[in-house]
């Protein structure tokens, strides 16, 4: 299959990304026959396919939100596990981004393309690490394609939370987080630094928490916050959803310290904007030197950039001599920080 180009096997349209010798699309954000889906994100995953192949645990998130009847029918697909469909072979590998989450690789006629949905390259106790696949395009988000955002180390960013909590024991400390994904990792590495004491919970984030620690995530105790004394959250940290943290819910907490995990707190007017005292950068996409030290560790000659600063990163690639363009992909960056700002939630439980 001399001549095959790139744009033969993956192509937009208005469904998402198509893949017309397979098949099938990735993360459409309209019901199509078959679509394969990166993660559980409500923005990638959308109820109503035919046929949804994915990794188990994007499955059982889907299922959790929108019920048994999310899809017609369903699959598996483990990382690293190549699969037949129509003229192409396809494979998924570890994303980093969320519980379950990846990058799906294709392949025809001698080219391998890698859509690889959200993803980060920092270590995250909660999710398989980020792996680096070859290939000759690769498809990458810019959420934060940007010089200016250095995400800095996640480790140092509860250390402040947790020296607030210890200057102010007797201030309740309210941590905004996006329910899949960032929540359960705030919490990981709050007990990896060695925080033993029970964190609160919005009744939203629950159900999603609950399915991390049933595939083995430790996250120690946790309580619901409704199910708490006023009294029981001063010196204590509860996680919400973003849109929480600063409405009427909070009356029931002492004194609430609001805080913000997200990559877009290395924004100060931003936080401040916001009412956020306490901003965390913490992100579960790659930052700007992640994004470009992924593209050149994967070879690829072809960069193709969706959702998030598209020009930064096309200019990028064209100075490293690789051939890029935007992909004007739209419908993501809707649930997680995709939304540059304290974002409603979508399609949380
Ligand atoms: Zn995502």
């Amino acid at each position: 299959m001399i001549g095959m180009r790139p744009q033969d096997i993956l192509s937009p349209t208005a469904a998402g990304l198509c893949c017309k010798p397979g098949g099938f699309h990735i993360d459409p954000v309209r019901p199509v026959e078959r679509a394969l889906i990166t993660h559980g994100h409500s923005d990638h995953a959308r109820p109503g396919h035919g046929a949804v192949l994915a990794t188990q645990e994007t499955l059982d998130i889907m299922r959790l939100r929108y019920g048994d009847n999310f899809a017609g029918s369903t699959q598996v697909i483990s990382y690293g596990e190549h699969l037949k469909l129509g003229k192409t072979e396809v494979s998924f590998h570890p994303a980093g981004h969320v519980l379950g989450s990846a990058q799906i690789a294709v392949d025809h006629g001698g080219l391998r393309i890698v859509a690889s949905g959200d993803y980060k390259d920092a270590l995250d106790p909660t999710c398989t690490p980020f792996e680096i696949v070859s290939c000759d395009v690769f498809i990458t988000e810019a959420t934060f394609g940007l010089p200016i955002f250095r995400h800095g180390d996640a480790d140092g960013e509860i250390c402040k939370l947790l020296d607030s909590v210890s200057l102010f024991p007797e201030r309740a400390h309210l941590v905004g987080a996006y329910s899949l994904g960032k929540a359960q990792r705030v919490i990981a590495l709050l007990r990896k630094a060695g925080y033993g004491a029970p964190i609160y919970l919005h009744g939203a984030m629950e159900g999603i928490t609950r399915y991390y620690q049933s595939r083995g995530i430790d996250l120690g105790e946790l309580r619901l916050a409704r199910d708490a004394k006023k009294a029981d959250l001063a010196g204590a940290i509860t996680l919400a959803p973003p849109s929480a943290i600063t409405d009427i819910w909070t009356r029931r907490f002492p004194d609430p310290v609001a805080a913000f995990a997200s990559g877009w707190m290395r924004t100060r007017a931003r936080a401040r904007q916001k009412g956020i005292e306490l901003p965390l950068v913490i992100s579960d996409h790659a930052d700007w030197n992640g994004l470009t030290a992924t593209i050149a560790a994967t070879g690829a000659g072809e960069v193709w950039v969706t959702h998030g600063q598209e020009d930064a990163l096309v200019h990028w690639c064209e100075t490293k001599g690789l051939k890029a363009r935007p992909l004007d992909l739209v419908g993501y960056g809707e649930e997680d920080e995709g939304a540059s700002v304290v974002a409603e939630e979508g399609g949380a439980p």
